[in-house]
């Protein structure tokens, strides 16, 4: 009974493999046209796709209707391609392609397959992963676990060549994509990987495109033709370039014959050493990415015992010899490149190696020695000593690695600007859970959510990363009793699949909150640029003296107004990092509170002026007293004059304004009744602070202000300083 296979979803070509119930060994199933790998391409005909060798030729013939190499496209949203006016995104295209898969194993095996492992390339982002997972749910298949394809082939090949503490370079060239991952064999049937690097637009086709521009230059020198402004020999040309390549493989020179409009046949040839010479720098990319998985090792070419060659690709000459130069010995070339990563998918796909515990008795059963009874192409002789456990092979297990550091947005210690803030490294055993607290403050008059933007990669500019999605805590709880303040704990995980998990839970209480995830806005731009410092002024320490005159002319209901817009001033301030005093001047000034964060304190000492109460005239200025309450305070500093008339002395006040101002202080001027403009704008720190205003505006006048030091609605926020917490279970 076979219900759970390993499938390896490749760029240009599929296999499916299973466990063989009777020999416990890894074998493909063979497709209905008796192939081991299936063409990654659909054909829609009159809107039904087809597949196989069928699609692939129609494809290769530039006919319409095919969609091909869609494996490049996953995780998108965006369509991949048009078919008859029907758009397709690489995901719906890979669900189809998977039912025809998992259809075409289910007839060849003769059961229903539930289950299956999928490989996918190991730099694929999360993004990619879950999106080949809801492929493979949408062609009915449960995706048992997801695995990076190098891994899958290394643990093919340490099947049957396990040795321990090897390390191994798995050099993965296939069609579409490079991958190259450095696994270690260790004891007791352990592979784990140490480092991967990769280059998700670097693969076969490339080689096929050099292929294509020689042809061009040939055909066009050749024939006199203006090949390259006619699409049809374009595309004529560009269906022969694989077969081409593919002959280049085996012989020193390919012939390429077509029919060239207004000449007739013509017959060009290239030599491998002309297509090596047009292909050394894309040779050049794989060593670059190979030399920075040795450096992030901390390796030396030499450290690495064997290099396993993974992926069609690698079938070109070039490749190995590449190899040779780089590392100084032949690379393995035994195991089949075409079948490699779906058996190791498949030795995966077995309940918890229950097969393989079996495959190990019976290999100590028959002795050293085990001949290959599947048809696979891995040649089995086993390479393990007599003196080694064969019974570790029971045992093979796999732990994989992030291919990409996981970081989030946040603002530099300095605050001037936004960097990626590191939470798990790369090349960090998975899965990994990391939990980070944030201090987030909340207002009890707005829905408060915590915006957390997950980035994929290590570059320090957070738009130089892959950003997959923005996630937003909801439903954080305003805590009164600790004005706002609270912790929010985020846990950040990559799970055995390489998938990013967010979490959130609010740290007073401990209660997970929702999470949502939303796509990343089109527009990041503002995250390249430096920091606003508006955007922060409200988690900064805050200092306002508000000083309010008391003269006669204020009596009855100016007043009574002026401290009900006073009180509601204090009201829309955040007091977790704020701190008011209150005077009331008129012939000389009193303090009628000191600095405080209390913010009924306050309230309670403007609700206790009253008119007179430090004389009826304008003799006075606050400025002096200001300065000397905020000239030694951290933070923002700020004060606030209320006046309805004119004052006595006001070049002095003026003159002592602008010490304040020189002090660092700013000041708002609020004016009304008799009060006169210039004077209030002579007073305040800018022209547009000084506002007169009517007697019934005195709130808004107040709560503009309020909103310019953060108040208002735009209270709550976080300050983007992560410290380490403690993980928490699911
Ligand atoms: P994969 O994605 O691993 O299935 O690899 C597919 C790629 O391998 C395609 O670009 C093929 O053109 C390429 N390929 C397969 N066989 C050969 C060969 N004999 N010589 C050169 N490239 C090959």
């Amino acid at each position: 009974m076979v219900v759970s296979v390993g499938i390896d979803l490749g760029t240009t070509f599929s296999a499916v493999a299973y466990i063989d119930p009777q020999s416990k060994l890894p074998k493909i199933v063979p497709n209905r046209e008796g192939n081991k790998i299936t063409p990654s391409v659909i054909q829609f005909v009159n809107g039904q796709p087809i597949f196989g060798a069928e699609a692939e030729s129609a494809f290769n013939a530039g006919e319409p209707g095919c969609a091909a190499t869609f494996k490049r496209g996953m995780g998108k949203t965006e369509t991949y391609c048009v078919i008859d006016g029907k758009p397709f995104t690489a995901e719906e295209l890979s669900a189809l392609l998977l039912r025809h898969l998992k259809e075409e194993a289910e007839a060849e095996l003769g059961d229903t397959i539930k289950e299956a492992v999928i490989t996918v390339p190991a730099y694929f982002y999360s993004t990619e992963r879950e999106a080949t997972v809801r492929a493979a749910t949408a062609a009915g298949i449960k995706v048992k676990k997801i695995i990076d394809e190098p891994n899958a082939a290394a643990m093919a090949y340490g099947l049957n060549n396990w040795r321990e503490n090897a390390n191994i370079l798995v050099y993965d060239l296939g069609g579409g994509t490079f991958d190259v991952t450095l696994t270690r064999m260790g004891c007791n049937g352990n592979l784990s990987t140490i480092a991967t690097r990769g280059d998700r637009l670097l693969g076969g086709r490339d080689w096929d495109n050099r292929i294509e521009l020689l042809l061009l230059d040939k055909f066009a020198e050749e024939t006199g033709a203006d090949i390259h402004s006619d699409a049809a020999t374009k595309t004529m040309i560009r269906g022969m370039t694989e077969g081409v390549k593919k002959q280049l493989s085996a012989m020193q020179s390919a012939n390429a014959t077509a029919s060239i409009p207004d000449f007739g046949s013509a017959t060009v040839v290239i030599t491998r050493t002309e297509f090596e010479e047009s292909t050394a720098d894309l040779l050049d990319r794989t060593g670059a990415l190979c030399q920075a998985v040795l450096t992030e090792a901390g390796f030396s070419a030499r450290d690495v015992t064997d290099v396993l060659l993974v992926g069609g690709s690698t079938r070109m000459p070039q490749i190995s010899q590449y190899i040779f130069r780089m590392f100084g010995k032949k690379p393995i070339t035994h195991v089949n490149p075409d079948e490699a990563v779906a058996l190791g998918a498949a030795i995966q796909s077995t309940k918890e190696n229950e097969s393989y515990a079996a495959l190990s008795m019976q290999v100590m059963n028959d002795g050293k020695k085990v001949t290959d009874r599947s048809d696979s192409g891995l040649s089995l002789h086993l390479s393990v000593k007599p003196s080694q456990k064969l019974s570790s092979l029971g045992l093979l297990t796999l732990r994989e690695t992030t291919a990409h550091a996981m970081g989030i947005i946040a603002v530099s210690a300095d605050t001037t600007k936004y960097i990626n803030d590191i939470i798990i490294p790369a090349n960090h055993p998975r899965p990994v859970r990391v939990a980070k607290a944030f201090a987030f403050y909340t207002s009890a008059n707005c829905v408060d959510e915590m915006e957390i933007y997950v980035l994929q990669g290590d570059k320090e500019n957070p738009l130089d990363n892959i950003i997959p999605y923005k996630y937003v805590a909801s439903g954080i709880r305003h805590i009164k009793e600790q004005k706002g303040k609270t912790t929010i704990k985020v846990q950040y995980s990559y799970d055995n699949n390489g998938i990013i998990h967010v979490q959130a839970r609010q740290e007073d209480d401990r209660i997970d909150l929702p999470i949502r995830k939303e796509f990343v806005p089109d527009d990041m731009s503002k995250y390249a640029l430096p920091i606003d410092p508006a955007e922060f002024q409200r988690l900064e320490l805050l200092n306002v003296v508000m000083a309010v005159d008391v003269s006669g002319s204020m009596s009855g209901a100016p007043l009574s107004d002026a401290k009900a817009a006073m009180c509601n001033f204090i009201r829309q301030m955040d007091f977790s990092h704020t701190q008011v005093g209150v005077l009331a001047v008129s012939d000389s000034t009193a303090i009628v509170t000191k600095l405080t964060d209390n913010e009924n304190a306050c309230i309670r000492a403007i609700q206790s002026i009253t008119c007179g109460q430090t004389g009826y005239g304008n003799d006075a200025h606050p400025f002096a007293i200001i300065k000397s309450m905020l000239e030694s305070k951290e933070g923002r500093l700020f004060s606030i004059i209320l006046a309805d008339g004119v004052w006595s002395y006001q070049d002095a006040a003026v003159a002592a304004a602008k010490q304040c101002n020189a002090a660092g202080i700013e000041t708002a001027a609020i004016g009304f009744g008799s009060a006169d403009e210039k004077f209030l704008k002579d007073i305040s720190s800018e022209d547009a602070n000084a506002l007169l205003v009517s007697q019934s505006q005195l709130t808004s006048a107040f709560g503009t202000i309020a909103q310019s030091l953060g108040g208002g609605t735009a209270r709550s926020g976080y300050d983007n300083t992560a410290s380490d917490a403690d993980t928490w279970d699911d």
